[in-house]
C-alpha cells in the first residue's frame, strides 16, 4: 500500500503536485489552491454577497462545494447559487435537479432564471422554428447575460464561475486563433471590471481538469455526465484535442498559456476601455449600437 506523504497511516488515493496523498490531504490541497487563487487576485472582499453560477455540471458543483466550505475563511457574507434554464429538454432538467439538490444540501440559496421568463422563448423552441443557426453560440451569449441579470437582481457584489485552468487555456488559444483578441478581456481569473456588469471571478482558474474531477469524486459530487445536445464549436473541440496531444510532450502547455496571458494582461493588453458606449436597447456596455446579447435575444424571438 502506498502511503500518504503527510500521514503514514493513511493510504494514498491520488497524486497532487507530484506527491502521493490520502483523501483528506487531497481535498485540503485542492481547497488550498482555490483559496490561494482567490487571495492572489483579491476575488472577494469581506462582507460580500457572492453569486455562484451553478449549471449542474461537475465544475460548477465543485465550485459551489468549495466556496460553501471556504465561506467563513474568506469572509463571504452570503452565497446564492444561480442556475440558468435555457429550455433544453432532457438535458437541463436533470442538471437543474442536481443543482437544486446540491444547493439544498449545502444550505445555499438557489435562484433559477429561464430564457422563457427573460426573452419569451426557450432554446428548444427557437431551434425547432429554425431561428438560431448556431444554437450554442446564441445560448452562450444569452447564458452570460442571464447570469449577470440574475446576479444583479440578487444583489450580488461578485459572480463566481467554475472555469478551470483547462477551460481558460482553451479559451485563450481559441480567441487568438479566431483573431478576436478583444474577447480575451473575459479570459482571466478576475475579469476586467466593466462598468454596468457584476464583476466576474474564476476561483478554479488554477485547478486542472484532473484536480476538479478528483475533488468531485472525493466529495461524492453527483454531476451530469451527458453532454449538451447542442454543444457546438468545432474549433473548441479541435483545440481541446490538440492541447491534450501537446501536453503529452509539453506537460505544462496549458499552464504556460495561462501564464503568458496573465503577463499580457498585467501589461494592460486586455483593456476594458474598448466598451465605450451603451447598447441602445438594454443599456448594457457594448462595443456596437446594439449589444451581442440583444442581437441574439432578437434571433431567439424571431425578430429580424
Ligand atoms: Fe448552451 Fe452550448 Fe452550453 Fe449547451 S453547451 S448549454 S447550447 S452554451
Amino acid at each position: 500500500m502506498e502511503e500518504c506523504v503527510f500521514h503514514a497511516s493513511a493510504a494514498s488515493v491520488a497524486r497532487l503536485d507530484g506527491a502521493s496523498v490520502c483523501a483528506g490531504c487531497a481535498m485540503r490541497g485542492v481547497e488550498a489552491k482555490v483559496k490561494a487563487a482567490v487571495e492572489r487576485h483579491g476575488m472577494f472582499e469581506r462582507g460580500q454577497r457572492v453569486g455562484v453560477a451553478l449549471s449542474g455540471g461537475k465544475d460548477s458543483l465543485v465550485l459551489l462545494h468549495i466556496t460553501a466550505r471556504l465561506k467563513p475563511a474568506l469572509g463571504i457574507e452570503s452565497l446564492v447559487a444561480i442556475t440558468v434554464d435555457e429550455g433544453i429538454k432532457g438535458y437541463r432538467d436533470e442538471a437543474m435537479e442536481l443543482a437544486r439538490r446540491a444547493a439544498s444540501m449545502l444550505h445555499v440559496e438557489h435562484r433559477l432564471v429561464g430564457f422563457r421568463e427573460l426573452w419569451g422563448s426557450t432554446l428548444d423552441d427557437a431551434v425547432s422554428l429554425g431561428r438560431v443557426p448556431n444554437p450554442c453560440s446564441t445560448c452562450g451569449v444569452l447564458r452570460r447575460r442571464a447570469l449577470d441579470m440574475a446576479a444583479r437582481t440578487e444583489g450580488c457584489d461578485v459572480l463566481a464561475t467554475g472555469h478551470s485552468m483547462d477551460d481558460n487555456a482553451e479559451t485563450i488559444l481559441m480567441n487568438i486563433l479566431r483573431g478576436e483578441p478583444q474577447r480575451l478581456l473575459r479570459t482571466g481569473a478576475k475579469t476586467a471590471m466593466l462598468e454596468g456588469y457584476v464583476p466576474r471571478v474564476k476561483p478554479l482558474a488554477y485547478l486542472t481538469e484532473r484536480e476538479v474531477v478528483l475533488y468531485a469524486y472525493l466529495v461524492g459530487v453527483d454531476f451530469q455526465a451527458e453532454p449538451c445536445p447542442y454543444r457546438g464549436g468545432a474549433l473548441r473541440l479541435d483545440i481541446l484535442k490538440s492541447l491534450a496531444r501537446l501536453e503529452k510532450w509539453y506537460p505544462d502547455a496549458r499552464r504556460n498559456l495561462v501564464r503568458a496571458y496573465e503577463m499580457y494582461e498585467k501589461q494592460g493588453g486586455a483593456s476594458a476601455k474598448q466598451m465605450l458606449r451603451v447598447c441602445e436597447l438594454c443599456g448594457y456596455p457594448s462595443t456596437s449600437t446594439v449589444c451581442k446579447p440583444c442581437q441574439e435575444a432578437r434571433r431567439l424571438q424571431g425578430i429580424p
